[in-house]
């Protein structure tokens, strides 16, 4: 059999692993990617910003990966088209390629504002290692930076750039206050003291209207829709990303938010594949169809999804969409599932300075949020998926005593859900 994966990073390197190792060498794997290098983590890319990671550091397997495991790697070369009624894939160059099954792990892309001036050589996002090298190189030519978006990637942009030794970074925000839809008014002031002391600036409520050019045509600032004007030698757009949907779209697959997948990680074309952040999926708490945005689960349906283009039937259970991680300095966020629900709990404790706040839907623990120490997260979050009552446990863990939560099967899970988790992932 002749698999062929579009795609190269979290879904597609799990997904060549589980080839492998459950199917072993018999068969034939080509990964298209239309990045140069082998898979890095993304989540990594801010630290490699502000100088406290290596390409090295970020890959996210050795070198000798794809001839370990005998994959034929085509990178540099994008994927234009899917033939399904031919079973062949072109690409860029032309050349075509057949398969048997296909798995499409194409990721997703920011999303960049519709205002002037947003193509300019020193308005970059933040999604690839080639924008990470670009936005390294311009750092130590230019004062100060703005950058668009309260959100994760957003903050992690400015805490990086601040932390490459720029003199001033300002962060729009369209919102009243930062990570809005992460955390809330008490989290989010946590993480907002602790930025503002590593001297980056917010302005809410604002919207961009502008990247302003001088007369060489290089980025000079900022202008806002209320008329104030940031300088800025160069700005990072954090505003979000949109699913890499087109290529199955465009063969006559189904697209919704994100490609349609059913619970085999099947599409609605024929030996078609997709997993990560190009899809669809049904969020476990709200039922909601979303997009998927996550490392850990593109990496856990890369899996599935290999699994079933074996032939070996793996359900891909609901997963939790809503589960975010960072640290800014010295106060780490963890915040997993529904921030509201019929009863909130939420108690700061001085000597640890942690905020934790418990959402309940009667006795299960339906989502938290947890600031400043993170200690036991995975337990937390083990309780969220698993829906098991928690309400008796409410006390320890608003008080952070999770070791008391007796509650040795969950312990397990969560111990493993930190182990592997990318979101459990450093911005300092
Ligand atoms: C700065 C940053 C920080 C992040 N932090 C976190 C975090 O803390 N926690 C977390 O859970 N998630 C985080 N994420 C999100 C996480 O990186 C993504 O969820 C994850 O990378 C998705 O993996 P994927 O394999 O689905 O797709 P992607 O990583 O997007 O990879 C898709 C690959 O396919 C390639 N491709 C697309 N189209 C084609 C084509 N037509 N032909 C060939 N190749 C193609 C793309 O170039 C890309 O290399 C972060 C992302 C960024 C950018």
């Amino acid at each position: 059999m002749r698999f062929v994966i579009i795609g190269n990073s979290a879904a597609g390197v799990a997904a060549v692993e589980t080839l492998r190792r459950l199917g072993g060498f018999q068969h034939r794997i080509t990964v298209v990617s239309d990045e140069l290098t082998g898979a890095y983590s993304r989540c990594l890319l801010p630290d490699l910003v502000a100088g406290k990671s290596t390409e090295y550091s970020i890959r996210l397997r050795p070198a000798e990966f794809y001839r370990r495991l005998e994959v034929e790697l085509l990178a540099g070369v994008a994927a234009v088209e899917v033939r399904p009624g031919e079973k062949r894939l072109v690409l860029q160059d032309g050349r075509e390629l057949a398969y048997d099954r296909l798995l499409v792990v194409t990721g997703a892309s920011p999303v960049l504002p519709a205002v002037p001036g947003v193509k300019a050589e020193e308005v970059f996002t933040l999604r690839t290692l080639r924008d990470a090298r670009r936005l390294s190189a311009l750092v130590p030519r230019v004062s100060g930076a703005v950058v668009v978006g309260g959100g994760l990637v957003g903050l992690k942009a400015a805490y990086a750039l601040k932390q490459a030794g720029l003199a001033w970074v300002t962060v729009v925000v369209t919102s009243p206050r930062l990570l809005i839809r992460q955390l809330d008014e008490r989290a989010a002031a946590m993480v907002e003291r602790e930025l503002l002391n590593a001297g980056i600036d917010f302005i809410y409520n604002a919207r961009v209207k502008a990247f302003a050019a001088g007369p060489q045509g290089r980025l000079t600032g900022v202008e806002l829709e209320d008329g104030r004007e940031l300088p800025a030698g160069l700005a990072v757009v954090a505003k979000g990303v949109r699913p890499n949907s087109g290529l199955v779209e465009k063969a006559g697959g189904k697209v919704g938010q994100g490609i349609v997948v059913d619970g085999n990680m099947r599409t609605s074309l024929d030996d078609i594949y997709a997993a990560g952040d190009c899809i669809q999926v049904t969020d476990r708490l709200t039922g909601q169809k979303v997009n998927s945005a996550l490392w850990t689960l593109a990496f856990e349906q890369g899996r599935y999804a290999a699994a079933n283009m074996l032939g070996i039937a793996r359900p891909y259970p609901a997963p939790l969409t809503r589960l975010n991680s960072a640290r800014f300095g010295g106060v780490d966020v963890v915040s997993v599932g529904n921030l509201e629900g019929e009863e909130v709990l939420a108690q700061y404790d001085p000597l640890s300075r942690t905020y934790r706040r418990l959402v309940f839907d009667g006795e299960r623990l339906a989502g938290f949020i947890l600031a400043g120490k993170v200690d036991g997260a995975g337990v937390y979050t083990a309780l969220v998926k698993s829906g098991r009552p928690a309400w008796a446990y409410r006390r320890q863990l608003l008080q952070g005593q999770v070791g008391s939560v007796s509650l040795g099967t969950l312990l397990e899970q969560g111990k493993k859900d930190l182990n592997r988790n990318c979101h459990i992932n450093t911005a300092t």
